[in-house]
């Protein structure tokens, strides 16, 4: 059986998702205070509805205990954010995720229930500075607070070197999980494997050592 999927709050955030959602033929109940915001939604989701979702009985009377994962992108009112996150968790709801506007909104979150917590504004920020302090960087996610995966484009300098003379994982600690080369994806690729100039190499290891890897290593080889 399909999925079916809430969103609660149709900003910025909670709109994309419905309408990336949407677009994966998924069920998705989208919920506003806003009558404008649900009637712009109307035609992209399954279901578009006009509630207060702090008030108990208008989320039960939207059934919303039967849906799998309930997504909160209420923003700007944190209050109004938790206490429907609250309401979720005391109904049972089997997966919700909140987005956090700060640090202290995500530390309650969690206390209060939320299964997972997303900060897209600060994510995208680290994202985003990893990207402009080394251009090889191209993506960046974080695992933990010690431990991220990350994207390195390997320039001219590692055309024709091989994975094992550059010594990633006795210098720096990091591992190559796998190289992206055009269209394919090589996955634990061997250590006598040959990069080349336009190759992608996707590195895990703790954030001190990819950022060695990225200031001194891909700059420098
Ligand atoms: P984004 O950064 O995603 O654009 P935003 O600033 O648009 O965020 P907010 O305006 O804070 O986000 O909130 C998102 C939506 O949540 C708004 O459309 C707002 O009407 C809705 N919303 C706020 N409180 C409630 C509530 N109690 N019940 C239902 N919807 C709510």
């Amino acid at each position: 059986m399909k999925k079916q999927f809430a969103v609660i709050g149709l900003g910025r955030f909670g709109g994309s998702i419905c309408r990336a959602l949407a677009s994966e033929g998924m069920d998705v109940l989208a919920i506003d205070l806003d009558e404008e915001k649900v009637k712009e939604y109307a035609s992209i989701v399954t279901q578009a509805a006009i509630a207060d979702t702090t008030d108990e009985k208008a989320l039960k009377g939207l059934g919303i205990r039967n849906f799998d994962h309930v997504i909160v992108a209420i923003g700007d009112n944190i209050q109004a954010s938790i206490l429907t996150t609250l309401i979720l968790d005391e109904m049972d709801v089997r997966h919700i995720t909140v987005k956090a506007q700060n640090d202290y909104h995500e530390k309650v979150l969690r206390r209060i229930g939320a299964d997972e917590v997303v900060h897209p504004e600060r994510d995208i920020g680290v994202r985003i500075a990893h990207n402009v302090v080394s251009r090889n960087v191209l993506d960046y996610l974080e695992l933990s607070d010690e431990y991220s995966i990350v994207e390195l484009a390997a320039g001219n300098k590692l055309d024709g070197k091989k994975i094992i003379d550059l010594d990633l994982r006795s210098k720096y600690g990091c591992n190559i999980l796998a190289i992206k080369r055009g269209d394919d994806i090589h996955v634990s690729p061997e250590p006598e494997e040959s990069l080349q100039n336009g190759d992608v190499l996707i590195v895990i290891g703790a954030d001190e050592d990819i950022n060695r890897v990225e200031n001194y290593w891909i700059d420098e080889a």
